[in-house]
Order: C-alpha cells, then sequence, then structure tokens
C-alpha cells in the first residue's frame, strides 16, 4: 500500500498529448483550447465614444457649439472638429479628429444647430484605441477551458474556427454478478447498478465522451475480453469493483494478463483503498473498488486530475475556507480521509450522516470533501479547514 503524496507523483509523471481540432466556436463552450490566442488587432480598434453625446475638444470653452455632423456606430467621420464645433456621437462610433472629450448627452441642450452644455460631466468618456488589448499581445493560454467569456474574448479577435483538444473516449465497465440495470427487475440478492451512472456523469461533467461497455458477471473471461476491447478503443478504461480481496475480484490479475503496467494496486485513502492504477500503450486503466462513495471519491481525487490532463488541461480544484461547526473524529488514522461535507453559505462546514461508503444518498446533500490527513483522529469544533468543492 502506498501513500496518497505517492500516488500522485505516479500519476504526475505521467505525460499525454492529446490531438487538436478546429471547432465552430458556437460549439465551443467547454472545451479546452489547444493553442495560445494572441492578438491580431486593438481592442478598442478605434477611439471610440463610450457614450451618446457630442464630441469637442477639452480645451474649447464656447458657450454654443454647432453640431457639424452625425456619426453613428460603424460609420467613419468626415470632418475635423474646429473650436466652436461639435459633433453628435453614438456610443461604439469613432471619435472625430480635432476632439478629446465626448458629452454625454443627458447634460447637454439641442437648439436650432447648436448644442450647449448644461451640466458637469467629469469624464471625457472616450476608450482610447488598444487600451484592453494590443497587437500581439497573448490573450487566452493553451490548456484554458472556454467559458462563456472565453467564447465573447475568441469572437472579438475575429477566430471563427478554434483549435480545441480533441475529446477523450473514456470507457467504463461495470463488474459484479449481483449488479442488474435500472429498468429491469431485481432479484433476491442483487442490486442496481449505480456507478456506471454516477461515472458516466463525473466523465461527461468533465468535458469527456464516454463508451459504456455494460456489466460483466464476475467470470474471469468474460472480464477480460471486456477490458481488453476498451483498452484497445479507448484513452482511458475505468472499471468498477473486482478490485479488492474477495475471491471474484478478477480485476489487479486480468489487468497483469492483459499486459496493463500496474503503477499502483492500493492506496492509503478511505474511501477506496484498492483502486489500481496502470497504463497500456496511450490508455490509462484505473480499477475503482464497486463501493458508490468509494468509486465517486477515487474519480473527484485520482481520476478526474488524469482527465483533465487527457483532455490538455490542468484540473484545479476548488477550494473553499471553513470553519468547522462540530467536533470531527475518527477511530482510524492510517489513511487519508475524504469526508462528505456541506459547506453553507455562511463559510461553516458540516459533516453530514455518513454510515460508510455504501452510503449514495450521503453525497447528494454534499457539496464537498474534507480531507483528514493520515495521523490526525480529531478536529476540534471551530477550526479552521480547506474543503474542495464537489
Ligand atoms: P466490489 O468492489 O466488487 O467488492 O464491490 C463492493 C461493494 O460495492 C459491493 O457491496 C457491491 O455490491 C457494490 N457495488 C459494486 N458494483 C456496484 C455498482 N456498479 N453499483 C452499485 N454498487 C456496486
Ligand atoms: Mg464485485
Amino acid at each position: 500500500m502506498i501513500q496518497i503524496e505517492d500516488a500522485f507523483r505516479i500519476l504526475n509523471t505521467i505525460v499525454f498529448h492529446p490531438e487538436i481540432e478546429y471547432i465552430r466556436l458556437m460549439n465551443s463552450l467547454g472545451r479546452i483550447l489547444a493553442e495560445d490566442i494572441i492578438s491580431a488587432i486593438s481592442m478598442p480598434p478605434f477611439d471610440k465614444s463610450a457614450m451618446d453625446g457630442y464630441a469637442i475638444s477639452s480645451n474649447d470653452t464656447s458657450e454654443q457649439f454647432k453640431i457639424v455632423e452625425t456619426i453613428a456606430a460603424g460609420s467613419v467621420p468626415s470632418h475635423t472638429i474646429k473650436k466652436g464645433e461639435c459633433a453628435k456621437i453614438m456610443t461604439g462610433a469613432m471619435v472625430p479628429p480635432g476632439t478629446d472629450r465626448v458629452v454625454k448627452v443627458e447634460v447637454t441642450r439641442e437648439e436650432n444647430g447648436f448644442m450647449s452644455i448644461t451640466g458637469e460631466d467629469k469624464y471625457l468618456n472616450i476608450c482610447y484605441c488598444g487600451e484592453d488589448v494590443k497587437p500581439g499581445d497573448k490573450i487566452l493560454g493553451k490548456g484554458q477551458i472556454i467559458r462563456p467569456q472565453e467564447a465573447g474574448i475568441i469572437a472579438s479577435m475575429g477566430t471563427a474556427n478554434v483549435p480545441v483538444y480533441k475529446k477523450p473516449l473514456v470507457g467504463i465497465i461495470t463488474t459484479g454478478s449481483e449488479i442488474r440495470e435500472p429498468g429491469e427487475t431485481l432479484s433476491t440478492g442483487q442490486i442496481y447498478n449505480s456507478n456506471a451512472y454516477s461515472i458516466g456523469a463525473q466523465v461527461l461533467q468533465a468535458g469527456a465522451l464516454v463508451k459504456y461497455a455494460g456489466i460483466v458477471g464476475d467470470d474471469i473471461n468474460n472480464i477480460k475480453n471486456a477490458i481488453d476491447s476498451l483498452l484497445s478503443e479507448t484513452q482511458m478504461v475505468l472499471i468498477s469493483g473486482g478490485v479488492s480481496m474477495g475471491d471474484y475480484d478478477f480485476v489487479p490479475q486480468t489487468l497483469k494478463e492483459l499486459g496493463v503496467d500496474l503503477k499502483f494496486d492500493k492506496v492509503a485513502i478511505q474511501p477506496g483503498k484498492p483502486t489500481v492504477f496502470g497504463v497500456r500503450d496511450k490508455t490509462l486503466v484505473f480499477g475503482m473498488p464497486g463501493n458508490p462513495v468509494s468509486t465517486f471519491t477515487i474519480f473527484e481525487i485520482f481520476v478526474k486530475q488524469m482527465l483533465y490532463k487527457l483532455m490538455g488541461s490542468v484540473y484545479t480544484p476548488m477550494i473553499l475556507k471553513g470553519t468547522l461547526r462540530k467536533d470531527f473524529k475518527r477511530k482510524n488514522a492510517e489513511r487519508t480521509a475524504y469526508i462528505p461535507v456541506k459547506y453553507s453559505n455562511d463559510a461553516f462546514i458540516d459533516t453530514l450522516e455518513y454510515h460508510g461508503s455504501a452510503h449514495l444518498t450521503a453525497l447528494s446533500s454534499a457539496n464537498a470533501l474534507l480531507s483528514i490527513p493520515v495521523g490526525v483522529k480529531e478536529i476540534p469544533q471551530g477550526s479552521i479547514a480547506y474543503v474542495r468543492q464537489i
């Protein structure tokens, strides 16, 4: 059994170079940029008015200003504005030569082709050429996730087709002769397959694709065949169940027989100690213990960061600082534990009623995981703790 830090170290040594594809910007939400975006243009591309108003020279103290033209957004000014003159100008329009100030319309009066200023306007109301972005500026970096704001930025550069990394395909396989699919009828001793669906959702939420291979009973040959096909067809294989010490836990042995280089096969983590991780060619494999909270947690702590790597990015969990509302105690402190908790808006951390790694419904009330390091048996009420949002 290795410590969790060693498991992270092993995972960190794995490198992956995903392929690139070009997609339409409208379809790019959640995708990972595969190239830096360098601006070819200035933003704004010209000095533009920030207000509807009148463009004048800030030195001009005339009582009245003759309106020599009206400049709409998108049109080019045709006059150089002289003393005693102004141009009526719309928000987003080019500021005409001879002016360096736009007086907002709210503090002006217009009469017989003349404008006079009726109130105070502290601002010049001009957005200057290149004040946001200059040509050659790196605006977005490769590996960044495209959120709505990034989609807008990419569009503002005039880029229609975005270079992104191809989505990895993740194979999911459920083992267990007692497992049945939702929709089927349960016989005595059987339970429904929750893992394939929670893992599948975790994969999709991260932004990858799922190839679901269904349930395979605890038969060594069937398990071997099912895993073998997924290993050759996908970039990552996630196996639920069959990794513990029971008579029918065939997964670790099968992986070895299939030529998977097992990098670790037991980690001091709770839940999820029997987790195995290995590599065959370029495909990563995780075997996760079948208890639903274990599978969920192992995905969150180990699998997710590797999936982000396959997607060409780096997973950075959201860490929240809070105060423990009640004492936390545990008997056994040999493993790093991850406890489902609820982080509330007043920054208190509440532990939840949690019966152990089969207690899937406890996860539904949780929005974070609290990690308890090896050797720590107690955390007193009122302690500051950092939790990881899930
Ligand atoms: P295993 O890791 O195969 O020893 O399974 C550990 C526990 O998790 C057993 O109680 C299984 O019945 C349960 N389990 C295994 N696979 C699943 C699954 N796909 N969905 C829900 N529970 C499961
Ligand atoms: Mg099993």
